[in-house]
């Protein structure tokens, strides 16, 4: 490829409006740009960018050898509608047989970020290219087959110089799905970490062990005034308790049903916990409205007792124990409320926020509160009773066996961010061989027409011959702006074809990661490229 054909405005300035190091040079390097003008637009990859995405993803693809993935395109989702309905809904027509499984179908999508933040460029674009891979088996071939693949995905990440952790996201469905985290790069994700045992969870699924209560058998529950106490501390205070004697009813609008959440006074309730547990595609605090026409009474005064709402009970609130709740009227609490005498609910689960230093499941050790960027995910359909697939295929002895699907996402452009971030150092941005977007620049010094341009255009074609992927500079600059944007684009290794040099039969090969340069004969000079770059490749 030449550059002069290549739409790839360098910058020679930090931008101002990128925070992360590694953003700023991939901008400087002509990778992305904000689109600032448009306000919330977000990012546009330009050439060099989408380049470099789509070779990161053919690298992931081709790092994959069985199932073999096979290239799909989804349309957009309409609607509520996710990308998970869509291939359920392809599989669902034709998949017939058990022989048919295990398939791996690839895909290549658009990711939203709920959260996105102009200044951390790629690694928080409010859209961004994503890879996917869905993974259909029978039910006992569908573990050994995910882990064939993570396995091989996991190899070609940190080849790719990006090191992420796995960090489980558990869910209280059932399924165990899977975060790939690179550590501490922005604060996006929080992560439950225990310093022990070293098991982590997304803090936002992360179990949570109830403190448990005295076991106790109270007299019949009582009603309570609590005048103008409106917080849960105030009304712990007034009644002579802790926070965490009251059971907090919090009513939440489940795909558009009010659900009650009941949840210790001093802990906070997990929407994403209690989303996952219902099945829910749309969860939120209900409005106001709603809380009041549901409960009679003003908000903050919501209790379980005499409730026409389904309950989801923290497990916490165990059979023979006593708590404080609202009385469902104005200035109303209940004393000695027990689970299961008083109140019934729908689901007992663990549907509390994590909290920093809340002991590990494992060990219980206490844990900490970490961040990262997620730059992959797992998740399984199809294996849970909250599940709403039901993909089944012949099995072998006749009957239907149900199948398992696993989606396996890549963010793309938030990949190539976290490699750009590993890369840029007080030297600038040097892609690391296998990320790089082209595999060698070639600089001739020359002017256009000339015998040096001719030598670099003919080092260039021979190269590409072999099937190296090479960006040429063939532009009609001065030799330290060409030489200038070489580095800039963060290219490992720079052919630099000059006039002297020429004379000599000799070019400068600058081999960026070693921070060094070495002369190369003309004459030698496909071979030993190519022994060049296989080194870069394998170090
Ligand atoms: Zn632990």
């Amino acid at each position: 490829m030449r550059l002069s054909e290549l739409y790839a405005p360098t910058l020679r300035e930090a931008p101002r409006d990128l925070d992360p190091p590694g953003q700023q040079a991939l901008a400087r390097a002509g990778l992305f740009r904000l689109l600032d003008a448009v306000p919330g637009a977000g990012a546009a990859l330009l050439p060099a960018g989408q380049i470099a995405v789509d070779r990161l993803a053919a690298t992931l693809i081709t790092a994959i050898s069985a199932p073999v993935p096979q290239p799909i395109a989804l349309p957009q989702p309409p609607g509520e509608a996710t990308t998970a309905d869509l291939v359920i809904a392809l599989l669902a027509r034709d998949l017939r047989s058990y022989r048919e499984l295990p398939l791996l179908l690839s895909a290549r999508t658009t990711a939203i970020t709920a959260a996105p933040r102009a200044r951390l460029g790629l690694l928080a674009a409010r859209e961004e290219p994503a890879l996917e891979l869905w993974l259909a088996a029978a039910r006992d071939g569908l573990e050994p087959a995910l882990e064939r693949i993570t396995d091989a995905l996991r190899r070609a990440l940190r080849g790719l110089g990006a090191a992420t952790d796995r960090v489980a996201a558990p869910a209280p469905s059932g399924h165990l799905g899977e975060r790939w985290v690179a550590r501490d790069l922005t604060d996006a994700l929080a992560i439950a970490w225990c310093p022990a045992c070293d098991v982590r969870s997304v803090a936002s699924l992360a179990p949570v062990t109830p403190v448990p209560r005295p076991a106790t058998d109270p007299g019949p529950w009582r009603a309570v005034a609590t005048p103008d106490q409106r917080t849960v501390e105030e009304v712990a205070a007034y009644l002579g308790q802790t926070p965490a004697d009251l059971l907090k009813t919090l009513i939440v609008e489940a795909d558009g049903a009010l659900v009650a959440a009941l949840i210790p006074g001093d802990r906070d309730l997990s929407l994403d916990k209690l989303g996952a547990l219902l099945g829910a595609r749309t969860l939120r605090l209900a409005p106001d409205a709603a809380v009041v026409a549901a409960t009679g009474a003003p908000v903050g005064f919501a209790g379980p007792v005499g409730l026409a709402l389904p309950i989801v009970a923290d497990r916490a609130a165990a059979p023979r124990t006593a708590w404080t709740t609202g009385g469902n009227a104005r200035d109303v609490h209940h004393l000695d409320v027990s689970p299961g005498r008083d109140f019934v609910a729908m689901h007992m689960a663990d549907i509390v926020a994590f909290e920093d230093r809340d002991p590990c499941p494992v060990c219980s050790a206490a844990r900490s509160a970490r961040a990262g960027l997620g730059l992959a995910r797992i998740d399984r359909f199809g294996t849970a009773p909250a599940d709403r697939v039901a993909l089944t295929v012949d099995g072998a002895s006749g009957g239907a066996e149900p199948v398992g699907l696993v989606r396996v996402r890549v963010r793309l452009a938030r990949l190539l961010g976290a490699i750009a971030e590993a890369a840029t150092t007080d030297r600038g941005l040097v892609w690391p061989a296998r990320a790089a977007p082209w595999d060698v620049a070639v600089v001739g010094l020359g002017a256009a027409g000339d015998a040096v341009s001719a030598a670099a255009g003919t080092l260039a074609m021979a190269l590409e011959a072999r099937g190296l992927a090479i960006l040429r500079d063939d532009r009609d600059l001065r030799p330290g702006q060409k030489l200038g944007d070489a580095e800039t684009m963060g290219h490992p290794l720079i052919a630099v074809v000059g006039r002297r040099g020429l004379e000599r039969g000799v070019f400068e090969l600058r081999r960026r990661g070693r921070g060094d340069v070495v002369e190369i004969a003309l004459d030698d000079a496909v071979e030993r490229v190519l022994a060049e770059r296989a080194q870069e490749v394998g170090a």
